[in-house]
């Protein structure tokens, strides 16, 4: 920190609550690992659903470089930008926006949270996928799935979520009632709360659907052993931990922001 000077460009991630949040230390780690700590700085701030659009005025006015939105801004965030990828408009969220010369860009790193970990697993096209949950993480899954030519299944507590997912992302809604067609699925995917917080000690499906021939990925990354994750060990099915979703998408957003690539093992090093 004491490398920090005048023109250090600012990084910040905007949330509420945001206190928990691992990207400060994964993005400061790596500009430490890079030696690029006195050109680059990363802090977060807990903003209120009501103040997002001063603090988007605050970006512009201070020319904070990058700027990472958790829940609740994903959304909502949007309206207050000039430009916004394709990925992102697809999906509907921007977790990453940069600001070049007082432009402020939107993108979507958490489709490359969920996309690179899968793809190092396994080809998506033609694969059946169960994903449980059809809140704003399952955007993302939903775009990954019908980008790659998967065959998705949106299960969800909510059936009509499901249902506009499903519309949205050419797949089909089921009701958690039928998750017995899970056993037919190659991937299941878990992007509800169940499995952390106070929800650590519940399962989103019947354990027992899980076999030895699924991929499992669980998108909570606290605890990193879900019940989920440790009932696909037990059966010897493959499995993808949640952090590999955080840690993709900071990579991504990491070279958005710095135009330089992060190593893998100096975020790893926050995360694990
Ligand atoms: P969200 O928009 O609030 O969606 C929550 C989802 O969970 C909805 O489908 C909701 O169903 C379901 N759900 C919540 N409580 C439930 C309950 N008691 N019983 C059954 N279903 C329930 O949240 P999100 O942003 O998508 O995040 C979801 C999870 O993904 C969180 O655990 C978050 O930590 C994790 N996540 C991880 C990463 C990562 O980098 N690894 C990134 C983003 C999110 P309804 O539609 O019925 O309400």
């Amino acid at each position: 920190m004491s490398k920090i000077k005048a023109t250090t460009n600012i990084c910040m991630i905007i949330g509420d609550p945001v206190e928990h949040s691992l990207s400060p230390k994964m993005h400061n780690n790596a500009y430490k690992h890079l030696g690029v700590e006195d050109k680059f700085v990363f802090v977060g701030s807990n903003i209120k659903k009501e103040n997002l659009k001063d603090a988007i005025n605050a970006v512009r006015t201070l020319g904070i470089r990058g700027l990472t939105c958790t829940i609740p801004h994903k959304q909502e965030v949007i309206q207050y930008l000039d430009e916004l990828d394709e990925i992102a408009k697809k999906i509907g969220a921007v977790n990453t926006v940069v600001n070049n010369n007082g432009i402020l860009k939107g993108y979507n790193t958490d489709y490359f949270g969920i996309e690179i970990p899968l793809k190092k697993r396994t080809e998506i096209k033609d694969k059946k996928v169960a994903l449980i949950g059809a809140g704003g993480a399952a955007q993302a899954i939903a775009y990954v799935v019908e980008k790659e030519e998967g065959v998705l299944k949106i299960f969800n507590r909510t059936y009509e979520k499901a249902l506009k997912t499903a519309k949205k992302f050419n797949a089909e809604a089921r009701r958690m009632e039928d998750c017995k067609e899970i056993l037919d699925c190659d991937i299941i995917i878990n992007s509800t709360n169940i499995g952390m917080g106070k929800f650590e000690d519940q399962n989103p499906i019947p354990l027992e659907l899980i076999q030895k021939n699924h991929i499992v990925f669980d998108i909570i990354y606290k605890p990193k052993e879900t019940a989920l994750i440790k009932k696909a060990k037990q059966v010897g099915a493959e499995i993808i931990y949640g952090y590999e979703t955080l840690l993709h998408q900071a990579l991504v957003q990491f070279e958005l922001y710095t135009n330089l690539k992060a190593s893998e093992k100096s975020m790893l090093e926050v995360l694990i």
